[in-house]
């Protein structure tokens, strides 16, 4: 029999393992720091035929409160590499398990523009491709080159192209049925040597001004500090940050909120028939900003953000998500949808 390089770990809490702080036990847990490893806990739990999740950070899951029964998988793979591309900017790769802030750090540190807008998001490498994470009017598919994956059903590592990946707000195949045998091995970013500055999102057109000569530090300083006054503290409190999408909708919808209101509301142009309402906007109207009950609320700077502020159950979190979802739905009309990953098995 080969040697078994993973440990494998029972009756793990998944609470322990995400930044709500949610969640029942994992039956079993194995953290992989290589390819190897990785499909030695695949091949563990097909033989098993426990089911598997993927987890990176915990920063955008909610583990029910009976956990998962089965076999969490968690991507410690580390790495990254830099390369010079063909017009002279940087090819940079990293392993699924490299925090996702410290890459950013890191490229931002050496001059290089692509990343800066998505300074402070929380997680891991793996799972930005899989979100599409996306801040400050910058979506991570705007500098992906390619994704590598280990498929599960073939045990087979293939090279999706940005088009493979299929990439949508916040949607990716890794979110579908198509590529949910899929899990991200490595990712690799096109990043500029030259100046690509994104300064148009609201906050930091306030931030800036009129200024054209913005450095890359000067933006990762920037996001930093307007997340800073707009997110609570991974320290103090629980949260998974926006917890709801933003609700794309017909332009016409727009138009008939508008008018029970009696208010503009604010929106973005997604097409030519749709637009996206700010959700923080209709909460904040509906008198969710800052609002509290038991264990829940929503955050005082940004009511999008649903924190748990400790000794709750992922099922009373799930219930105040709802209350929030009938009410916007009976008040607007607007179907609004979880953002975060709610798992059960
Ligand atoms: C305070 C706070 C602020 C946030 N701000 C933002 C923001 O501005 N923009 C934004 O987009 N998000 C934001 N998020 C959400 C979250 O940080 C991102 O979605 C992040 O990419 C999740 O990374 P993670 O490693 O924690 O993933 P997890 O929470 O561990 O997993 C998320 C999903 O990805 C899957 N997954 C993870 N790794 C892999 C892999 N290697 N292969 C296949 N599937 C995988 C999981 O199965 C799960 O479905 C915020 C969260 C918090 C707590």
């Amino acid at each position: 029999m080969s040697k078994l390089f993973m440990q494998v770990q029972e009756n793990i809490s998944l609470a322990e393992h995400t930044t709500l702080r949610l969640g029942g036990l994992a039956r079993f847990f194995i953290s992989v720091h290589s390819v190897e490893e990785l499909r030695e806990a695949i091949s563990f739990a097909q033989k098993n035929e426990y089911p598997i999740y993927v987890l990176g950070g915990g920063s955008n899951v909610l583990f029910s409160d009976m956990g998962w029964n089965g076999v969490v998988i968690q991507m410690s793979l580390l790495g990254r590499s830099y390369d010079e591309d063909s017009r002279g900017d940087a090819q940079v790769v990293a392993c699924a398990g490299e925090i996702w802030d410290q890459l950013v750090e890191e490229t931002v540190g050496q001059g290089l523009w692509g990343l800066e807008n998505l300074s402070r998001i929380p997680g891991t490498v793996g799972a930005a491709p899989v979100q599409n994470i996306g801040a400050y009017g910058v979506e991570v598919k705007d500098v992906i080159d390619w994704v590598e994956v280990l498929d599960t059903t073939t045990n087979r590592l293939h090279v999706l192209s940005v088009t493979e990946c299929a990439f949508g707000y916040r949607d990716s195949i890794f979110k579908h049925k198509e590529g949910s045998a899929y899990i991200v091995l490595r990712v690799a970013f096109r990043l500029s040597t030259h100046p690509s500055r994104r300064l148009e999102y609201k906050d930091l057109y306030e931030y800036f001004g009129t200024r054209t000569d913005v450095s890359v530090k000067e933006v990762r300083e920037a996001i930093n500090k307007i997340r800073d006054n707009k997110f609570p503290s991974l320290a103090k409190v629980g949260t998974a940050g926006s917890f709801f999408k933003n609700p794309t909708v017909r332009k016409s919808v727009h138009k008939e909120l508008e008018s029970w209101l009696d208010a503009p509301v604010p929106c973005y142009i997604v097409d030519t028939d749709h637009v996206k309402i700010p959700l923080a906007w209709i909460l904040e109207r509906l008198g969710w900003k800052g609002k509290r009950l038991g264990a829940m609320g929503c955050w005082e700077n940004q009511p999008l953000v649903i924190v748990h502020y400790g000794g709750g159950t992922a099922g009373e979190l799930i219930l105040f998500a709802r209350t929030i979802m009938k009410e916007v739905q009976e008040k607007t009309s607007i179907k609004i949808v979880p953002e975060v990953n709610i798992v059960t098995n």
